[in-house]
């Protein structure tokens, strides 16, 4: 059976003193999970955190990754910066990055390709809004936003992690229920089955106001392979319990 992942993404959030007593934290409450853990910090403390994580089971992530190589683009991070400090994955789409900064998806998609091809693993994130929701537009929005990753990457899509975020459900402590989360991520699977024979191994996270109380009856569904978490990744012990609910699935 496919391993889990749990990842965290801590957003514009911490500091060097309340990174090493929330990393300590789940260094001490962890031991071997049987899931994969990863936590998405923000890129100043990438290398802070590549040292507290050093030989741990908990690997490591950026939150975004530029879609330029190298040169006169301020305030990017090249894709080859980031795999110096042993990143494992980097979350690319994020809605507050689509919403905020105004990627679209050929950016996303872009920026998935580039994650890749320097040996990261993408954390694609798809989802619609309230608004998409409540005009029944739902699975044409999120079917866009993967068909142009798929586009732009091919065999690889394989290697991608998806996650399904609604915007509606991320930081408002309004989680989608369980039967809608499964609902798109089904309809995500079946997209990634047309586009490869390997889409049963592709991971499909869910996102949004996942918690401790919520997530076991979340990550229990069929195509839910894992949660991309934000506000409860900040606590140490709703982080770890989140953990422990994705193993006993
Ligand atoms: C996120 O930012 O990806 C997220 C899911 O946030 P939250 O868990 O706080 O809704």
């Amino acid at each position: 059976m496919k391993k889990k992942l749990i990842a965290g993404n801590w957003k514009m959030n911490g500091s060097l003193a309340a990174n090493e007593l929330l990393i300590r934290h789940l260094l001490s409450g962890l031991g071997e999970p049987s899931c994969d853990v990863a936590v998405c910090v923000p890129f100043v403390y990438l290398a802070q955190c590549q040292g507290l994580l050093a030989g741990s089971a908990i690997a490591l992530g950026a939150q975004d990754i530029s879609c330029h190589d190298a040169g006169a683009y301020t305030g990017e991070i090249a894709p080859a910066m980031l795999k110096e400090f042993g990143l494992r994955y980097a979350i690319v789409g994020h809605s507050e990055r689509r919403q905020y900064h105004g990627e679209s998806d050929e950016t996303v998609a872009l920026k998935a390709q580039k994650a890749l091809g320097c040996g990261m693993t993408p954390i694609v994130c798809v989802g619609e809004t309230l608004s998409e929701r409540e005009a029944g537009k739902t699975e044409e929005v999120v079917k866009r936003q993967l068909a142009a990753v798929i586009h732009a990457n091919g065999h690889c899509i394989s290697e991608v992690v998806v996650a399904y975020e609604p915007v509606w459900a991320i930081g408002t402590g309004l989680s989608a229920t369980a039967e809608q989360a499964q609902h798109v991520h089904a309809v995500l699977r079946a997209q990634l089955k047309a586009a490869t024979p390997h889409a049963d191994r592709i991971k499909l996270l869910y996102g949004g106001s996942m918690n401790a109380v919520n997530a076991s009856e979340l990550l229990a569904q069929p195509d839910i392979d894992g949660g991309l978490i934000g506000g409860a990744a900040l606590k140490a012990q709703d982080f770890l319990t989140i953990i422990a609910a994705a193993i006993s699935c």
